[in-house]
C-alpha cells in the first residue's frame, strides 16, 4: 500500500483499477548503421497504419456517418503523400537515424508549414498531420496503433491532461482522476466537477508507481490517493461510498421542489454542461436550466471545425430535452488552457491575457458566424439564450450584434426558419464590472464568471498550479465586483446570475442572496446541495 496526498477538486470517493495515461513523447534520435532496414520498417508500419484507418472509417461510417468518418480517408491519403513520405525517407538515408525520430521531425514541419497557411482548410490539417505521424510512431515502435482506450471504469493516473485530452475519454469508464500536475481552477478540474467524479491534481508521484490494472482509492475528501490498499483501506472506501450514497439518496427527496429561503426569497439554480451528453446529469439533479453550456466543448478533442449542422443538432438536442427551461449557450471560448491544434493559433507567452474567446470570434468571423446560424436556427425548439464570453468594451457588443443582424439576414434570405434569442454577455474582466452600467443597457442579461474575474482582478494566472493557495475568490475584491454588476444590471431592469465556480460556494449563498442576485449556475452535483442551503437560509435573520 502507498499513499500519496494532492489538492481535491471534487470530493468524492472512488474504488478501482488504475490505468495510466501516456502522452505523446517525442522520438529520441539514434543513429542507424541499416538504411535499407530501417526503410523496410517504415514500409511495414506504414502499411500498419493505413489498414487501421480503413478500419476506423469502416467503424466511423456506422457510428457517425459517412461525412464525419471521411477524417479517416484524408488521414490515409496523408500517409500516401509523396512529399511526406520522400522527406521521412530522406531523413532516414542521408541523416541515418531511426524512422520514429524521421517520421516526428518532418510530422513537426509539415504541421508548423500547414499552421502558417492563410487557408483554414489547410490549417486544420497541421493537426491531421501530427496525429498520422504519431500513428505511424506508435506502430514503428510496436505499441498498439490506437490511442488511450478505456476498457473498464478506471482511476485514470497522468502527468498531466488537456480538456482536449480529458474530452477524448469515454466519460462511462472514468472513476477518478489523479494528476502529477494541474491547477484546481483550470478547465480539466472543471470537467471532473462537472461529470461527478473524484478527482486529485498535485500529486507528487512518478507515473512508473502507478501500475495499469492495480487497485486503487481516490479520496478527494481526504485528498489522498492510495495504491494496492490494504483490507482497512478498501472498508473505509467502500463504508464512505454507501454514506455517499445514502446523502445522496436523502437530496432526492428535494428534488421538484423551489429554491426558496425561509422568508421567501427565491433563485434560480442551473446548470453548468459540456455538452449535449451531460444534459442527463441536469435532469437527474432537477436544475431549473442550463445556465452555462460551454460549447467550445464541441470543438475540442477533434481534428477539424464542427460543422453547422453538428453544432445544430447538438444545440437542438439540448433545448428539446431541457423542454421549455432555459438553455444558455455561451458562444465559443477557446484559445488559454483549452486548444485545439486545427484552430492553428500560435504560441503565446501569456494565452490567459491572450487571442482567445471573443476576440478569435470576431476576428475570424467565418468560425463565429457558423456557430451563431447554427444557435439561431435551434433556438426555435425551446428556450435557448446566447451568451458571449469575455468581454471588455461596449465596441465588441456593438460588434457582436451586427454579426447576428448579418446572419439573421442571410437567414432569412435563404428561407431558413430561425430565432433571435435573449443575448447576454460573461462578465469575467475587471473591465466589464466597470462598464457594466453601460453594457446593461445593450445586453439583456448579464452571467458572473468568477473563475476568470478572480484571474484577472488578482492578477494569478488560474492555471499555475503554484498559485493555488494565493488564488481567492472569497477576496473582498471579487465580492464588491460582483454585488457593483448586480446593482448596474438591476438598475435598467436587467437579470444577472454567476457561473463561476463560486455560485457553488456554500458559505457564500446567504451573501448572493442579499446581494440580489439573480441565477446562480453550478456543477449539476451541486444543484440539490444548493437547494437544500438555500431553504435552510433565512435573510430576515
Ligand atoms: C468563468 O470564467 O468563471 C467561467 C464560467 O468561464 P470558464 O471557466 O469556462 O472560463
Ligand atoms: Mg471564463
Amino acid at each position: 500500500m502507498q499513499s500519496f496526498e494532492g489538492k481535491s477538486v471534487y470530493k468524492g470517493i472512488a474504488m478501482g483499477p488504475i490505468a495510466v495515461f501516456h502522452r505523446r513523447q517525442q522520438a529520441k534520435r539514434k543513429r542507424i548503421d541499416n538504411p535499407d532496414a530501417e526503410m523496410e520498417r517504415l514500409e511495414y508500419a506504414l502499411e500498419v497504419s493505413k489498414q487501421q484507418l480503413g478500419e476506423l472509417y469502416d467503424k466511423a461510417v456506422v457510428q457517425v456517418g459517412k461525412v464525419s468518418a471521411a477524417i479517416f480517408e484524408v488521414h490515409q491519403m496523408m500517409l500516401e503523400d509523396e512529399d511526406y513520405l520522400e522527406a521521412v525517407r530522406n531523413m532516414i538515408r542521408t541523416e541515418r537515424v531511426n524512422a520514429e525520430y524521421a517520421v516526428c521531425m518532418t510530422g513537426d514541419n509539415f504541421s508548423e508549414m500547414f499552421a502558417a497557411m492563410s487557408d483554414d482548410y489547410m490549417k486544420a490539417r497541421a493537426a491531421d498531420v501530427l496525429d498520422i505521424s504519431a500513428r505511424l510512431v506508435r506502430n514503428l515502435e510496436g505499441q498498439s496503433g490506437e490511442q488511450f482506450v478505456l476498457t473498464e471504469p478506471s482511476v485514470i493516473v497522468a502527468e498531466d491532461l488537456s480538456p482536449s485530452e480529458t474530452m477524448q475519454l469515454d466519460k462511462d469508464k472514468i472513476l477518478a482522476f489523479v494528476t502529477v500536475h494541474g491547477s484546481t481552477n483550470s478547465h480539466t478540474a472543471i470537467l471532473a466537477r462537472m461529470m461527478n467524479i473524484p478527482a486529485l491534481v498535485g500529486v507528487p508521484l512518478s507515473l512508473e508507481q502507478a501500475r495499469n490494472g492495480e487497485i486503487a482509492v481516490v479520496d478527494g475528501f481526504g485528498g489522498k490517493v492510495t495504491f494496492a490498499p490494504d483490507a482497512d483501506m478498501r472498508k473505509y472506501a467502500e463504508q464512505t461510498i454507501r454514506e455517499e450514497r445514502e446523502k445522496m439518496l436523502l437530496l432526492q427527496e428535494l428534488k421538484g421542489k423551489d429554491n426558496v429561503t425561509l422568508d421567501g426569497q427565491k433563485i434560480n439554480v442551473y446548470a453548468n454542461i459540456g455538452s449535449a451528453s451531460d444534459i442527463g446529469y441536469v435532469l437527474e439533479n432537477d436544475a431549473g436550466g442550463i445556465g452555462l453550456f460551454r460549447s467550445e466543448f464541441l470543438y475540442l478533442g477533434r481534428e477539424s471545425f464542427p460543422t453547422e449542422e453538428e453544432q445544430f443538432e447538438a444545440y437542438k438536442q439540448a433545448a428539446r430535452m431541457m423542454a421549455g427551461r432555459k438553455v444558455i449557450i455561451r458562444t465559443l471560448d477557446i484559445g488559454a488552457d483549452k486548444q485545439a491544434e486545427y484552430f492553428g493559433l500560435d504560441k503565446e507567452e501569456n494565452p490567459a491575457m491572450g487571442y482567445r474567446a471573443i476576440r478569435i470570434c470576431l476576428s475570424r468571423p467565418e468560425i463565429f458566424k457558423t456557430q451563431l446560424r447554427a444557435i439561431l436556427r435551434a433556438a426555435i425548439y425551446g428556450n435557448i439564450s446566447i451568451m458571449y464570453p469575455m468581454i471588455i468594451a461596449t465596441e465588441e457588443v456593438t460588434q457582436i450584434m451586427a454579426m447576428v443582424e448579418d446572419v439573421k439576414q442571410e437567414l432569412e434570405e435563404q428561407g431558413i426558419q430561425y430565432k433571435v434569442p435573449e443575448q447576454g454577455i460573461m462578465i469575467e474582466t475587471p473591465a466589464a464590472v466597470m462598464i457594466s452600467d453601460k453594457l446593461a443597457q445593450m445586453v439583456d442579461f448579464f452571467s458572473i464568471g468568477t473563475n476568470d474575474l478572480t484571474q484577472y482582478t488578482l492578477a494569478i494566472d488560474r492555471q499555475n498550479e503554484k498559485l493555488d493557495e494565493f488564488y481567492n475568490p472569497h477576496h473582498e475584491a471579487v465580492l464588491r465586483m460582483i454585488k457593483l454588476v448586480v446593482d448596474n444590471a438591476h438598475q435598467y431592469g436587467k437579470w444577472v446570475g454567476i457561473c463561476g465556480e463560486l455560485a457553488a460556494d456554500l458559505q457564500l449563498v446567504e451573501r448572493f442572496l442579499e446581494m440580489g442576485v439573480d441565477e446562480l449556475s453550478v456543477a449539476p452535483s451541486m444543484v440539490l446541495k444548493l437547494r437544500k442551503k438555500i431553504r435552510e437560509i433565512c435573510l430576515r435573520d
